[in-house]
């Protein structure tokens, strides 16, 4: 028997009322393992009418104790992490110690939410003019969503709702129905860390969901993270529904490796980068560009033999380096890309399709691939794959390998692999990718700073988290003011000036 996975609305649980459910698989066998209600228009408004309804009494609230339940909701966070990691493996797929990442980077969210009473301060100018003042306070929006992918089941609703939240908004997010679970449970854990009813609510579904939540008339801002072609749609439709959007998405980072570089690092790291969570992150590293004929050979002279060792399994697997793709709809898209690039001219060192773990030949498995002479202009190279297969384009220049990395479509992180200061310092300054490694193979900023990428990696405006993510989930306000005493001044018909 599968169960049905609920939704979370006003601080309960509430089964699914539409019908219409998708299947919730084990990547690690193949079987469904529950179900996931995917909600109608009356759903959507509920979960909406019940953030709205929680938005006065929250915003109201001193941002010190709303900062407290941050606190406990993170403390929580940490004694549940071994079961939120096995949870999120169950239904993700990734390896539990990387599920602990997962929660581990949401985790620090939280953390930074806690400090949103210092955060969230205005600025204060005395005495702007004769008697005047003029102070700025940053106030939250309302309703706020947030749309999620399923390869970051914990970390991503954590990103939007844990800055959101602090802030005073109330919360309705609407998770992947691929890995729902994980995001239900957090919300279940922010209740029990006395997050006030209607603050954060889970409400589950597909694209009927989506577009019901990005046309609500009490819905303020939507952020949303997942596949380009769909993040331009969610931009697009919910910036002319007048709500503030940001829209994360689709990425192909290249990794540049220098004659200087320290080949050991660059193995241990293009191995982990590549193939780590079957290579389903959007910081994943899926393109290797050495510089110069000789680089090209030792790479793959020393990654060839590590990648055809690497292990596969189930993801409750210590062992293993990866586990299953997250759906046997992903593992064709993934094994049709690898004939795609065949087909076009790349050559296939090591072939990854119709891979079979024994005792688990159902589960969505795709072996390691690693592909030579992969050059622009193959639809294989220019689209994101979202698999454990490595690309490698070769270049003659620095300038040549930062040009590809910079004209690609996508642009959300790169890496430069050299013992260089002065070539990574330029790099840095000139390559057109929003999130930039100097010998650091995932450069997914700390949870302080802010995560976003350029070109097609990212629509609409304002990073994730950080600075940037309190002012996504904050509007500015600015106040003028003055106390005269005694007689009120003539009228003026000129505009007034500090001259
Ligand atoms: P996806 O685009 O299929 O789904 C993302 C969300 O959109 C889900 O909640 C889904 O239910 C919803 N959705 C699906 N179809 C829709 C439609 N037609 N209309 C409206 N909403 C719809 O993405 P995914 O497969 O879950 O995640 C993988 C993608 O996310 C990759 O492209 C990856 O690069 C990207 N991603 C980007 C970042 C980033 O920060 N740039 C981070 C993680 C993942």
């Amino acid at each position: 028997m599968t169960h049905e996975i609920r939704h979370l609305i006003n601080g309960q649980l509430l089964a699914g009322k539409s019908g219409r459910k998708a299947d919730v698989f084990d990547p690690n066998t193949g079987a469904v393992q529950a179900l996931v209600p995917l909600a109608d228009d009356s759903e959507v408004d509920k979960a909406v009418a019940a953030a709205k309804e929680a938005f006065p009494a929250w915003s109201a609230l001193n941002p010190q104790r709303r900062a407290r339940v941050m606190f406990r909701f993170k403390n929580l966070l940490e004694e549940h992490m071994d079961e939120l990691a096995e949870l999120l493996s169950s239904e993700h797929g990734k390896v539990v110690a990387d599920s602990r990442g997962d929660v581990q980077r949401g985790l620090e969210v939280i953390e930074f939410a806690c400090g949103i009473p210092h955060l969230q301060k205005g600025e204060y100018t005395e005495s702007a003019g004769p008697g005047i003042d003029v102070y700025s306070m940053r106030q939250p929006l309302g309703v706020c969503v947030g749309i999620t992918p399923f390869n970051f089941p914990a970390m991503i609703p954590m990103w939007m709702f844990g800055v959101a939240i602090a802030c005073g908004n109330t919360f309705v997010l609407k998770p992947s129905e691929k890995d729902p679970s994980v995001p239900v449970r957090l919300a279940e854990l922010f209740v029990e860390a006395g997050g006030p009813a209607g603050v954060l609510n889970v409400v589950h579904g597909d694209k009927q969901a989506v577009d019901a939540l990005i046309a609500h008339p009490d819905v303020k801002a939507v952020s949303f993270v997942g596949s380009s072609d769909i993040a331009q749609y969610v931009s697009i439709t919910a910036a002319q529904n007048g709500k503030r959007v940001q829209a994360m998405a689709g990425a192909k980072n290249h990794g540049i490796i220098l004659p200087d570089a320290d080949m050991d690092q660059v193995v241990a790291d293009f191995l982990g980068a590549a193939f780590g969570s079957a290579g389903e992150r959007c910081m994943a590293l899926p393109v290797a560009v050495p510089v110069g004929q000789k680089t090209a050979e030792e790479f793959i002279a020393r990654i060839q033999p590590q990648i055809e060792k690497l292990r596969i399994g189930v993801s409750t697997d210590p062992d293993v380096h990866y586990g299953p793709v997250v759906s046997a709809a992903h593992k064709a898209r993934v094994e049709h890309y690898i004939d795609m690039c065949e087909k076009e001219g790349g050559k296939l060192l090591v072939d990854g399709r119709g891979f079979s773990l024994p005792g688990h030949e159902d589960g969505f498995f795709v072996g390691p691939s690693l592909f030579d002479h992969v050059k622009p202009g193959m639809q294989s190279y220019e689209e994101e794959i979202f698999g454990p297969v490595l690309q490698i384009v070769r270049a003659d220049t620095l300038a040549e390998a930062a040009a590809l990395a910079s004209d690609h479509q996508y642009g959300n992180g790169v890496v430069l692999f050299t013992r260089s200061g002065h070539a990574a310092r330029q790099f840095a300054a000139s390559v057109q990718v929003g999130m930039v490694g100097i010998n650091v193979p995932i450069p997914v900023p700390v949870s302080y700073h802010t995560f976003g990428g350029w070109k097609r990696s990212a629509f609409a405006d304002t990073n994730q988290h950080g600075p940037e993510g309190v002012r996504f989930w904050t509007k500015i306000k600015t106040v003028t003011s003055r106390w005269p005493e005694g007689a009120v001044e003539d009228q003026s018909f000129i505009i007034p000036t500090m001259g």
